[in-house]
């Protein structure tokens, strides 16, 4: 018997941030869609791997400030943090150990999270820090309710919008800078007018064989004076976040017999960073519990271990060095490790170190349809560090499209950035927004029946409310 193929205007590879934005903006533009997912559900880095924060940043409008509105309906999804004191304590051997801690501050507007930039001298300043950036932190789960209902109405609006998890493609058709189709694990193949690669590691794009980079390109390749003067295989750390919850009970949680009472993998415990919940629970991000190199090294299920081994030594070393956590039991570690880069698309504009310091009255492409304002945030990979910006800097289409195709796209942090652009630009409000504008894009070219690189960017600049 013959596998099935089915047909839709756009086909969206990877269901996180990126193809959220996606799968609504061309569903709601009245295309036909299909957003597939390997995992078993829906919401990538943001629900499995516990990344439910979004940091201040300037970017945050159209369809991220539409999920904000409706969590806020659902008692204590969501909430505002600002930046609370800093905890420092003194291990045993004097090492120091900094616990950040954001609290949740009912006087704030989601307005207010629309600002990163401006620290005076590109410098973290606590007092500005504490006055001025303010994040968003919400339940998963009231997230995968909010998003599912929005990707629900679009059956109403469109007639068209399937979601596929558990599902993945085994084998691309490509011709002539087209992909023609994709097998699926499941036996069928499917057809797209458009596709769209949110896969976070671009995993649509490789098997296209399309141009990719990892880990960080040398000083003279995109003329970046931080970056180093030889390529380096190293990528950003990865985090496995895990979830605490007050209990009547002070104590510190016993350790497991495999895990011992010192850190074995480092010299110090690594510094975290502690987010309030609406519900009083904290989300703990260790800065980082893998390094990118250990990652690259180990098999996935292997890294999970490990990185599950580090959260319960690390959690142990919180509770002991700060007797404020005695009162918190650790109630949930993410299911999937938080994995901040890998590999990146290089696409007919490479977004660099260079477009981060310009900012918008430095840049002169005509074709931005996304704006961010993050540090550049290498996880102290070398550079200058953690540098904040001085304004806002804009993100161009053409950083969507991989070089040579005509009906792709890559809309995810595998786009295509230099591995210090990807540094900052990578937050979830960020990819929402690439994904709204690479769904817009998909419809759009429909509507007009051209290819993807001949989209209007004004078309899609006006999806994301980017004011320029
Ligand atoms: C520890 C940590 C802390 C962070 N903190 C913040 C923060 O405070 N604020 C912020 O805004 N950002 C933060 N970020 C960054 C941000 O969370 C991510 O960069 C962003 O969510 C990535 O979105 P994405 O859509 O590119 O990828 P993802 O959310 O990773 O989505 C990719 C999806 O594609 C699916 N997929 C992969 N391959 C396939 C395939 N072959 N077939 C089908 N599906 C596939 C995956 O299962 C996944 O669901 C943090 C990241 C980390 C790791």
């Amino acid at each position: 018997m013959q596998a099935e193929t089915s047909e839709f205007d756009v086909v969206v590879v990877g269901a996180g941030s990126g193809g959220i934005g996606a799968a609504l903006a061309a569903g709601r533009a009245g295309r036909s869609v299909l957003l597939l997912e390997k995992a078993e559900t829906i919401g990538g880095t943001v629900v499995r791997a516990g990344v439910s924060t979004w940091e201040p940043d300037a970017g945050g409008k159209g369809i991220p400030h539409e999920i904000y509105r409706r969590l806020t309906n659902i008692p204590n999804a969501v909430g505002i943090y600002s930046v609370g004191e800093s905890l420092d304590s003194y291990g045993p051997g004097g090492a120091r150990f900094v616990t950040g801690l954001c609290l949740i501050d009912p006087d704030k507007h989601y307005r207010d999270t629309l600002l990163r930039h401006g620290s005076p001298n590109g410098v973290r300043n606590r007092s500005y820090v504490q006055k001025h950036w303010f994040g968003v932190v919400f339940e998963p789960d009231a997230y995968l309710r909010v998003v599912g209902d929005m990707l629900g109405e679009m059956l109403g609006e469109t007639g068209c919008c399937t979601i596929r998890t558990n599902t993945t493609f085994t084998d691309v058709q490509v011709e002539a800078g087209r992909v023609l189709s994709l097998r699926l694990d499941d036996g069928g193949s499917i057809t797209a007018k458009a596709y769209i690669d949110c896969t976070g590691d671009g995993h649509l794009c490789i098997a296209c064989k399309c141009e990719m980079m990892r880990g960080q390109e040398p000083k003279d390749r995109f003329g970046e004076s931080d970056a180093p003067a030889e390529p380096v295989e190293n990528v950003n750390g990865v985090t496995l976040i895990y979830r605490i919850a007050r209990t009547d009970r002070r104590a510190v949680e016993p350790l497991p017999p495999d895990v011992p009472d010192e850190c074995w993998w480092r010299e110090d415990y690594p510094a975290a960073n502690s987010v309030q919940m609406p519900c009083g629970d904290y989300l703990i991000n260790m800065l980082p519990t893998l390094e990118g190199r250990e990652f690259s090294d180990m098999d996935y299920e292997t890294a999970r271990a490990e990185a599950r081994r580090r959260v319960l030594g690390h959690w142990h070393y919180m509770q002991d060095v700060l007797p404020k956590f005695r009162q918190y039991r650790l109630s949930w570690i993410a299911l999937a490790l938080g994995v901040r880069e890998t590999t990146r698309v290089v696409g007919r504009y490479v977004l660099t170190e260079n477009d981060l310091l310009a900012g918008l009255s430095g840049q002169s492409h005509d074709d931005i349809i996304a704006i961010a304002d993050h540090a550049m945030d290498t996880h102290s990979q070398g550079g200058r560090g953690c540098v904040e910006l001085a304004e806002p800097y804009g993100i161009p289409y053409r950083c969507l499209i991989p070089k040579g195709f005509r009906n792709l796209l890559v809309a995810c942090r595998g786009a295509s950035f230099s591995s210090i652009a990807a540094s900052s630009c990578r937050l979830s409000r960020v990819m929402m927004n690439l994904g709204q504008a690479a769904g817009t894009a998909a419809a759009v070219a429909g509507e007009m029946g051209v290819d993807l690189p001949a989209v209007p960017p004004f078309r899609l600049r006006d999806a994301n409310q980017c004011e320029l």
